[in-house]
């Protein structure tokens, strides 16, 4: 391969382009910014548990 490897798109292969590098296109840009902010923005709290939630059954 005398030809320098040219860099494409993480996401679909294309060649990509110097305007969206290392992307082909804006779609595909913006897509893997979504991708990586829907993990970033996954805030980590507690599991939802329903320990020590009442019980409606209240003497009687
Ligand atoms: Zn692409």
């Amino acid at each position: 391969m005398p030809r320098k490897s040219d860099p494409s798109c993480p996401l679909c292969g294309a060649p990509s382009a110097p305007e969206f590098k290392p992307f082909c296109s804006r779609g595909c840009k913006d897509r893997d910014l979504l991708n990586w902010l829907g993990d970033g923005y996954r805030i980590p709290g507690p599991p939802a548990d329903n320990q020590g939630v009442a019980s409606e059954d209240e003497g009687g």
